[in-house]
């Protein structure tokens, strides 16, 4: 037969007929789906009854509600819930690949150990739960009975204001010790920011869903910032209302967020502030302010004069006469035309908001920038009220009884902190992390014998140029308590593991950015795979152990959690019941949220315990100030009355180089490095995506398989740079280079894009792992390796976004 086109169709047309009517192929494909069933490496889907268990993500402080999906007692899936109000059914890929960091035996420890093998070298043994508890509780008691448990110090990741800090913090002062250090987080920035400006140490509370005009200072709204699964959902109610809401990025590089914004505009990084404060002049001088916010709410606005009878400048003559359009667009390289634009359009808004922490905000920020920023929200008047920030206060949570301490323990504690947070230098800072790095890797004697550490993973993650790494290799004895095989527990000498997050009780206390205080509780989804504890039973068995158990009358973890609670339903607020066809961000623009609605603890405690949220109004209308005045402070009268007595020799100690009156309000700060900028003429500037985590909880090994091939190829990672600086070192695309920072250097390959700033290097967050599983280990480069941060002044934190470095072609 001729094969035409016509009898092509027809063999086909027959073809497909004869498989339907023949027996053939369907027995086949029945006995090939029996034979490869018990092929050993084939999964073979779990049978038995569907359940669903509601409970609440603790992997990011985000706070997603999760649905978890159950065949008899496996987790198969995880979905975001409708009937929670953080994330309304949307979490993000990090929380969809959960179930891998459950069951995927490679990237967590299943036992506790101890280190037989180098230090480093991942080498451990198992040992039993009882031998772990005693080698710990023996060391601590040890110390306490030479009289220095101030060589106890203990690295907490937790949330600050978590129940799980709280008790880790008891243990350190119960023990004796000031040393309890806290990873850097955006967070902090912002509670030092509204500590000195709004006299209130409140979690950062931004109503981005009322917003209409949003002013980002380096915020990665679409790269993980705040409460993702929350501002993601934020986003498409946005886009929604189409150009009713605009979305300014201000950031060098052109990241996703940038690139979906409704203008972009890109100053030279670290020079933000200048940039918030040449906006807060236009709006001045424009007379584009809240007059009534800012006659009635604020102080040192204008220039005023002292019960001495000295006259201060104030925040309006410090903008005025600093910071022009002009003078600003010399320090950003924006246009002045760009300047008073934004100012414009951001003061006749009307719902105006800014904000602060760049990329996800899993580092600190500036604190002058954060201060700056926080300026304009006081400008335009936008504080308390919908579709501005919130001046809330911290959850109403029970805090822990008072504790009678022995001797050795009130010595201790009076020794001084080992990272000189508080002191003189850094005032304002709770912990400094890099400071201790320092002082363990500078002095001469071992200040810290044993090391804690809780959720966290600083080898990785802190931007330190390998410094935390270097201290560990100094302190005799390293615990970790991570759940996962990370690069700070392969360096320990005893593991004790952590459940993973579906396997425990755990709590979600004010998601990161939420405008309303909101509690939840997350559900053990499964019973615990392997011999894994706890660790907020850890503590209360140790403390047992180590003699302080009068200080921890709790029988478990969830007995504090409970005790804790006690005080949410003693503020006499909470709702407990949520419909998603009511979402909270349009209650408080409505001013309708009731104040409570259920009647008794256990009601309250059950509720929690079933995945309920516990949520309250936050303070609309009300604007009321715990500052020195009552007002909110352009001029901070916290700063005036520490730094006033500072000479201008310990002011430039901090890194300030400001004079004056200026000292104490927000101002710009240029970027000072100890590396000669002759020898390191380019800047690294680390960037975070979405679908690459980058902090204590590792990226489950599928999200790999989502990167481009200009971020990971193979082994090898990608360094953005613009084609203009390219070719002034003759590079090509896929290019190998070694980037150099005085701290160290990294081999990585060329991207050209025409989508970041000249002159600096773009590398990803997330990349670089030595430890885990042969998905994590190995592939890239991590940029923290490299970093050589310099202090920021005023807060003494890291200046992670800031780099100096130099490129070599290989
Ligand atoms: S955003 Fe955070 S809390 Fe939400 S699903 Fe992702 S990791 Fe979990």
């Amino acid at each position: 037969m001729k094969l035409n086109r016509r009898n092509f169709i027809l063999s086909l047309v027959g073809g497909i007929a004869g498989i339907q009517v023949t027996p053939l192929p369907w027995k086949l494909m029945d006995d090939s789906a029996i034979w490869t069933q018990n092929w050993p490496w084939v999964p073979v889907p779990p049978t038995g009854e569907f359940t669903s268990v509601k409970s609440v993500c603790s992997l990011c402080p985000g706070g997603c509600g999760i649905k978890v999906r159950k065949v008899d007692n496996r987790a198969v899936k995880i979905e975001g819930r409708t009937d929670f109000p953080v994330n309304p059914g949307g979490i993000c890929p990090v929380g969809m690949g959960g179930l891998q960091l459950l069951y995927d035996e490679s990237i967590r420890y299943l036992e506790p150990m101890k280190r037989v093998g180098p230090r480093g070298a991942g080498v451990f043994e198992n040992i039993s739960w009882k031998e772990a508890l005693s080698i710990l509780s023996n060391r601590i008691s040890a110390l306490r009975k030479k009289g220095t448990p101030e060589a106890l110090a203990i690295v907490d990741g937790n949330k600050n204001d978590s129940t799980m800090s709280a008790l880790i913090k008891r243990f350190a002062t119960a023990a004796g010790t000031p040393n309890y250090i806290r990873m850097p987080s955006m967070e902090d920035t912002y509670k030092m920011t509204s500590y000195l400006m709004t006299g209130n140490s409140s979690p950062m509370s931004v109503d981005l869903e009322n917003t209409n005009y949003i002013l980002s200072f380096g915020c990665g709204l679409l790269e993980g910032w705040g409460a993702p699964g929350r501002v993601l959902n934020a986003w498409g109610l946005w886009k929604e209302r189409g150009n009713k809401v605009k979305i300014v990025q201000i950031e060098s590089r052109a990241s996703n967020t940038a690139s979906k914004a409704d203008k972009w505009l890109a100053p030279v990084p670290g020079t933000e502030a200048a940039l918030a404060l040449g906006i807060a002049n236009v709006i001045i001088n424009q007379g584009l302010f809240d007059t009534s916010f800012i006659d009635r709410h604020s102080y040192g606005f204008e220039d005023w004069t002292s019960e001495d009878g000295t006259r201060h400048m104030g925040f309006k003559r410090l903008v005025t006469d600093k910071y022009s359009p002009r003078q600003v667009s010399k320090i950003t390289g924006l246009k002045e035309s760009q300047i008073v634009a934004i100012a414009k359009e951001f003061a006749s808004a009307k719902a105006p908001v800014a904000i602060c922490g760049k990329g996800k905000g899993n580092n600190n920020g500036s604190l002058y920038e954060f201060m700056a920023v926080q300026a304009l929200n006081a400008l335009v008047g936008n504080i308390n009220k919908p579709g501005g920030i919130f001046v809330n206060n911290t959850l109403p949570l029970s805090n822990l009884p008072d504790m009678k301490l022995d001797s050795i323990a009130a010595r201790g504690l009076k020794t001084s902190r080992i990272d000189r947070a508080g002191s003189k230098l850094f005032p304002f800072t709770e912990s400094l992390i890099d400071n201790m790095s320092r002082a363990i890797n500078e002095g001469d004697k071992n200040t810290v014998d044993t090391l804690l550490v809780f959720a966290s993973n600083p080898v990785f993650t802190l931007p330190d140029g390998g410094a935390f790494k270097k201290a560990l290799n100094k302190i005799p004895f390293i615990v970790s308590f991570s759940p996962y095989r990370d690069e700070t527990s392969y360096m320990a000498d005893l593991i004790l593991p952590d459940h993973v997050y579906l396997e425990k009780r755990d709590e979600v206390v004010c998601p990161t950015g939420l405008q309303y205080p909101l509690y939840a509780l997350s559900q053990p989804v499964v019973e615990p795979l392997y011999n894994t504890r706890h660790t907020g039973d850890v503590i209360i068995q140790l403390a047992k152990r180590s003699g302080l158990q009068r200080h921890f009358p709790w029988s478990d973890y969830e007995d504090v959690l409970k005790f804790r609670a006690r005080g949410l339903f003693d503020s006499g607020r909470g709702l407990m019941t949520y419909k998603n066809n009511k979402p909270v961000w349009q209650q408080i623009k409505q001013n309708r949220l009731a104040a409570s609605d259920y009647s008794t603890f256990n009601q309250m405690w059950e509720g929690l315990l079933a995945g309920k949220a516990w949520y309250s109004l936050p303070h609309t209308g009300k604007v009321s100030f715990s500052t020195k005045s009552g007002k909110f402070e352009f001029a901070s009268s916290k700063m005036k009355s520490v730094l006033g007595t500072y000479s201008k020799g310990s002011l430039k100690a901090m890194g300030i180089e400001a004079e004056g009156d200026e000292v104490f309000m927000p101002h710009y700060e240029q970027l000072r490095s100890s590396a000669n900028r002759h020898d390191y003429p380019l800047r690294l500037i680390p960037y975070e995506i979405i679908n690459l985590a980058d902090n204590f909880v590792p990226s489950p090994p599928f999200l790999t398989k989502t990167l481009f091939d200009n971020q990971l190829r193979k082994k090898e990672s990608f360094i953005e740079i613009n084609p203009k600086t390219a070719s002034d070192y003759n590079l090509q695309e896929g290019d190998r280079i070694l980037v150099e920072s005085p701290a160290g250097k990294a081999m990585v390959r060329v991207c050209l894009t025409e989508e970041v700033m000249p002159g600096n290097l773009y590398m990803p967050l997330g990349l670089g792992h030595t430890a885990y599983d042969e998905f994590l280990r190995g592939k890239g480069a991590n940029p923290n390796q490299i970093i050589s941060a310099e202090k920021d002044p005023l807060s003494g934190q890291f200046v992670w976004w800031d780099t100096p470095v130099k490129i070599v072609k290989i």
